[in-house]
């Protein structure tokens, strides 16, 4: 009889793979066995007729579970050992080499859900329920393989009923490591700010707190959040209030897709991105405002229940949506060990906790759509630890930017995205970031790295570490990665790029982020930029876009009319600043002597500066508020057509913003799609002259909609190809994997250090 020794790699542990290998091995009357290796992949010994063989193996291609990512198979001839019955044999650690990787974490399945409700079922009302179908995967990993052990499930042993389960290849729970039930598995219990027990069911009790409005911290999957009745306007101003969150807009859990439809208008594609099992919060445009959820802005951030947890309180509950946040202070990482739920006494009501670790915290991700195109925001549960594949294949790390960080693992032709990491300036982020690092790298099996890849900018912490990391650093510079991103995503080797974005540093110093690049190989170019304006009193000092408009209008303005400008038309301006005309006058002679006042090509702080002027927005409480709100403004307004003048793209666009008669929404419209056209104009003649027909856009303001499909149809129109991302996040969060790219074509000789940098 013939016998084959099969390797099956991808996403293939923690998937229900084996039981289903177990399954269809049985079925072709075939003998052998199939285990779990070390390095996260599968290995399969078969023997039986050719023919079995062969079905056998096309059913492993085709029939795989939903959750399972076959990447390769490899099969080998071996000699027939003649054993009895096919079997699931323990996990060895060896193996090593592969690209496979554990599943990322998986909202709770319908049958599951069917089961948490059926009150005949042992797992009634168990927020604990899971399967071999869904579960928390990523969150409760610490070590391959994947088994119960190396997980966070390894406090909980078996009772018998869970045992028969595990141990029956008919169970939907075969094999499902984190199985466990109310009588063996974890948790949850509630406690007061004083740490006192509060009597009474811990969900039904939480339900009831939530709906007289309380603030309660829940521990969920990947960590903490902060939850509150969405409904309720005073408890929502009480949880901006305690976290000094001024208008950062939160996130909402609804009930149910009918309940999602009263709040907001979906789409088709939005619908299932929402009910995927990733389960991300999706921006959805609003059809009621829910006060103080997310003030001035025509999006609301939305998720559906993934976790027992949650379906139980709703069940509970006569709310219909929860504010959902996750639970740490302004940029610090998400609370997630039950020891230091203390540090939140002052922001929390209760304490709804739970006894099962979360291994590695991991916040909900954020997406939104540009028409049927997803485009994320930021890309953590659910998505990682899934990998992008990649042109070029080395061993190295990216280590992001120093926003939204989240740093990349390059493992052959593969880029591992790790979780998102926040602001690494902080110290604590830092060490969350270092902590991330070295999971993943566990994960994946790597030792030593050929290349560490870093921003170029001297001062990021992420910088420091990446060169105290290994021999070979390379330095990217932060708009070279970004357009890399979607080059990434589309395997292309050359492409024109516009970069709009926030803030990144320039390899001249200066504070880029309005840029178009050529990237092909043997030449990478800065083509044009957004002339430099100035920034009186710094970047990171100023939360006041005016200070940006007083920049960009002294570039073709003289002070004494800059003043009267504003006086006139954003007096409103001045009043917010904290310290009002003195600071307004610090800020004239500034700009004027050019004192403290960095020079920037960001296309971020130029819309910071239109909304401002537009008295949209006074101040910006968080990364992106003016430049959203002045979206958010534009919202169904109509194009006026504004002019802008090829060498004079400051003073022409604010010329035309001025003089217009028109509404501030006709206004905020048409000044988008003017700069959409501007660059994407800009953007074609470059790639005419360079002979590249991909045109592509990335960056932080690439998330807004109107620039975005302005200048897709621009590029359309005059016959090239379009891209933009729809997996690598557009904003800082996506820039490792950028990174990573440029690595690769760095190290095959592509690109030339000194371009990049
Ligand atoms: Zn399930
Ligand atoms: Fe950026």
């Amino acid at each position: 009889m013939p016998a084959v020794k099969v390797h099956v790699s991808g996403v293939v542990q923690g998937v229900g793979f084996r039981p289903f290998v177990y399954r269809i091995a049985v079925q072709h009357s075939l003998r052998g066995y199939v285990k779990n290796l070390g390095d996260a992949g599968v290995e399969i010994w078969i023997e039986g007729t050719d023919e079995n063989i062969e079905k056998f193996i096309a059913d492993l291609k085709n029939r795989a579970p939903p959750l399972a990512r076959v990447e390769h198979i490899n099969v080998e001839k071996v000699r027939e050992t003649g054993v009895a019955k096919f079997q699931i044999l323990p996990s060895s650690n060896g193996g090593g080499g592969g690209d496979s990787i554990v599943p990322p974490d998986v909202a709770l399945c319908d049958d599951c859900l069917r089961e948490l409700f059926d009150p005949t079922n042992p797992r009634y009302m168990y927020p604990f329920i899971v399967c071999t179908n869904c579960g928390p995967r990523f969150s409760i990993i610490e070590s391959l393989p994947y088994d119960r052990e190396n997980t966070a499930m390894r406090e909980f042993p078996m009772c018998e009923f869970c045992d028969e389960e595990y141990k029956d290849p008919l169970n939907r729970r075969y094999h499902a490591e984190p199985v466990c039930c109310d009588s063996c598995g974890p948790h949850y219990s509630l406690i007061d700010s004083s740490g006192a027990a509060v009597p009474g069911e811990p969900l039904k009790e939480t339900a009831k707190l939530l709906d007289s409005g309380h603030i309660v911290a829940i521990k969920g999957i990947g960590g903490f959040h902060l939850a509150c009745d969405a409904f309720n306007s005073e408890a929502v101003r009480e949880l901006r209030r305690r976290l000094g969150r001024e208008a950062q807009p939160f996130a909402v859990m609804v009930r149910s897709i009918e309940e999602v439809r009263k709040l907001a208008y979906i789409t088709e594609h939005e619908e299932k991105e929402l009910v995927s099992y990733r389960r991300p919060i999706v921006l959805l445009r609003k059809k009621i405002e829910l006060d103080g959820v997310a003030p001035g802005l025509h999006t609301i951030g939305v998720m559906l229940p993934y976790a027992g947890v949650h379906y139980i309180l709703f069940h509970h509950s006569s709310a219909n949506a929860y504010v959902m946040t996750s639970a740490n202070y302004p940029g610090m990482p998400m609370l997630r060990d039950n020891e230091r739920i203390s540090e939140f006494r002052d922001i929390a009501d209760y304490f709804l906790v739970h006894n099962r670790r979360i291994v590695n915290r991991i916040d909900d991700s954020v997406v939104r759509f540009h028409g049927s195109r997803r485009v994320v925001i930021r890309r953590s549960r659910g998505f990682v630890p899934l990998p992008i594949s990649s042109k070029y294949a080395y061993v190295g790390i990216a280590m992001g930017a120093e926003l939204m960080n989240s740093f990349s693992i390059i493992k052959g032709s593969k880029i591992y995205p790790g979780q998102y990491i926040g602001d690494t300036a902080k110290v604590e982020v830092m060490e969350f970031q270092r902590e991330a690092i070295e999971r993943m790298r566990g994960l994946l099996g790597i030792d030593d790295y050929e290349l560490v890849i870093v921003d170029s900018h001297p001062l990021y912490n992420t910088t420091r570490a990446g060169l105290e990391m290994s021999k070979e650093v390379l330095k990217v510079q932060h708009h070279i990665a970004h357009v890399a991103g979607v080059m990434a995503e589309r395997a292309l080797d050359e492409m024109v790029g516009i970069a709009i974005d926030a803030v990144g540093y320039g390899s001249d110093g200066k504070i880029w982020g309005g840029e178009i690049v050529s990237i092909a190989p043997g030449s990478v170019r800065r083509e044009w930029h957004i002339p430099y304006y100035s920034l009186p009193g710094g970047d990171l000092a100023s939360h006041y876009p005016l200070r940006a408009l007083v920049g960009v209008l002294s570039t073709f303005m003289p002070e004494e009319e800059i003043e009267r400008l504003v006086r006139s038309r954003c007096a409103g301006a001045i009043t917010a600043l904290p310290h009002g005309e003195t600071e307004f006058g610090v800020i004239l002679r500034q700009t004027e002597i050019r004192r403290n006042a960095p020079q920037t090509s960001s296309l971020g702080r130029l819309l910071d500066s239109i909304a401002v002027f537009l008295n949209i927005a006074y101040r910006r409480t968080y990364e992106g508020e003016p430049a959203m709100k002045l979206e958010s403004a534009a919202m169904g307004g109509k194009d006026i057509h504004f002019k802008l003048r090829e060498d004079e793209f400051i003073s022409s666009l604010f010329e035309e913003i001025m003089s217009s008669n028109a509404s501030v929404r006709d206004i905020a419209y048409s000044a988008h799609l003017a700069i959409a056209r501007f660059f994407a104009e800009r953007a074609v003649r470059v790639a005419e002259e360079r002979g590249i027909e991909n045109v592509g856009v990335s960056g932080g303001v690439a998330y807004n909609a109107l620039i975005v499909s302005e200048i897709e149809k621009t590029v359309n129109d005059a016959g090239l190809k379009f891209y933009s991302s729809e997996e690598v996040p557009r904003g800082d969060n996506g820039i490792s994997v950028g990174q990573a790219y440029v690595g690769g074509m760095y190290l095959e000789g592509i690109v030339n250090k000194n371009e990049i940098k």
